[in-house]
């Protein structure tokens, strides 16, 4: 995994995370075992034809955690440092990811090792199509639905609901989601997650009595759902973006940058590095920028014991999936600063999927408002909810959104039974 010591397992932090919440909710031995084991787990290797005439061997992954719920549910992740044990991680926090905002799915995810910067448009289809394929009796709309993640995206999802359609005959839009929406996609899918985060960050920082007008905002990860977190909180809520960054660095301005100007930048250039009127930092400092709200909007561990101590800021919202570990997390409750957890931080991404889903089932569509209503409804909602827990159990917000979920995943399995 980028960015963290080998010795980090992702997995073994997901465990651990389910062990403090099993412990809080007395949980029995069983059910802690089926919470802290994946249900399915495909590993497959498959060659992809190369542009020069040669072929390569890929391996990927899809894990389905758990499906208690409803069917797994989980985006694709395309990058060198993928694992199994990272997918089980990513597919153990989809899981509660779905039970926090409560809409009928379990988690799953899935994976390939390889570095889509540099292959071709064309290698990259023929790797999807071939992954697709691999794992097509694995996935379905009644199954497990796909969607996008780190380095896939829209067009990933359309190859990918192509390849599956072509293999059953007929179109299957509701296979995957996070698709164009000439193919069934849903209006606001892909701000959703960064419009969702930004709705809870609103929430948090009402209660906490922070002024989101002129607030200092600073984002690591200037990606999908980075820049879009970063643009509403400039443009609706009159926040003030004071440092970014991306893989290649960081930049400031204490006066504020303009989110839209870096995003054109961005895309012209490739980085935020060297953004006129900007002073370039490095991706630890993006971290310890004085400020009112961290987003780490990159990968995971992050946010470690060697530098939470320097976070400063009072509000941590998790853009990123496990940006924290459990030993930042302590310091962070032990100087106040409120955690908003990415179960739920980053939940809008999946809830407008869920949408995408039933519009696809119904083959009746949304308007974007309509959209967008009902996510900041799921948002505000859950985040409601977790701060009931937080309140009940007098633990803080990661707990108690882990709480809220695994007390739904165990209650479908209790209800459930176990088979036979
Ligand atoms: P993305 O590929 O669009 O963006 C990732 C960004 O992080 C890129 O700008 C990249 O340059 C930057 N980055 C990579 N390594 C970095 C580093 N070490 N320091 C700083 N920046 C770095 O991906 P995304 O879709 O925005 O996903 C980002 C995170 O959000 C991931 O953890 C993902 O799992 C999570 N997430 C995304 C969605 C979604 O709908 N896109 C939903 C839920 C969670």
């Amino acid at each position: 995994m980028a960015n963290q010591s080998p010795a980090v397992n992702p997995f073994e932090t997901a465990q651990r995370q389910i062990d403090i919440v099993a412990d809080l909710l007395q949980l029995n031995g069983g059910v802690r075992q089926v919470l802290k084991h994946p249900k399915r787990e495909l590993t497959v290797n498959f060659p992809v034809r190369m542009d020069d005439g040669s072929f390569r061997v890929y391996t990927g992954y899809r894990v389905q955690y758990n499906m208690a719920r409803g069917p797994t549910k989980g985006g694709i992740r395309y990058h060198p440092q993928v694992s199994l044990d990272e997918v089980r991680a990513l597919a153990a926090w989809m899981t509660w990811k779905c039970a926090v905002v409560n809409i009928p799915y379990g988690g799953s995810k899935g994976g390939v090792i390889c570095d889509p910067k540099h292959m071709s448009p064309g290698e990259l289809e023929r790797l999807t199509r071939r992954f697709a394929s691999e794992i097509s009796s694995f996935i379905g709309p009644e199954v497990d639905i796909p969607a996008p993640d780190v380095y896939t995206d829209s067009q990933t999802m359309a190859w990918i609901m192509d390849t599956y359609s072509m293999q059953k005959g007929y179109s299957v839009p509701g296979v995957v989601t996070g698709k164009p929406i000439s193919l069934g996609g849903s209006e606001g899918r892909g701000e959703a997650t960064g419009r969702g985060c930004s709705y809870v960050i609103r929430e948090a920082a009402k209660e906490l009595g922070i002024k989101m007008k002129g607030a200092l905002i600073a984002v690591q990860g200037f990606g999908n759902a980075g820049s879009v977190v970063s643009n509403l909180l400039h443009d609706e809520q009159g926040a003030k973006i004071v440092a970014l960054s991306d893989s290649k660095g960081g930049i400031s301005n204490p006066d504020g940058l303009n989110p839209h100007a870096v995003e054109e930048y961005k895309h012209k250039t490739g980085s935020v590095v060297g953004f006129p009127g900007s002073k370039p930092i490095s991706n630890e400092e993006v971290l310890q920028t004085p400020c009112d709200v961290l987003v780490p909007a990159a990968l995971e561990n992050q946010l470690s014991a060697k530098n939470a101590d320097k976070v400063r800021a009072k509000i941590v919202a998790e853009a990123a999936n496990g940006p924290t570990l459990p030993e930042a997390d302590e310091i962070f409750f032990q100087k106040g600063i409120t955690v908003l957890p990415d179960i739920l931080a980053n939940a809008g991404g999946v809830t407008v999927s869920y949408f995408e889903w039933a519009q696809d089932l119904q083959g009746f569509f949304w308007t974007l408002d309509e959209v967008n209503q009902r996510l900041e409804r799921v948002m505000v909602g859950s985040y409601a909810d977790m701060r009931k827990q937080a309140k009940a159990h007098s633990v803080h917000n990661r707990t108690a959104a882990y709480v809220l979920a695994i007390q739904r995943v165990v209650d479908a399995i209790r209800i459930r039974g176990i088979y036979p």
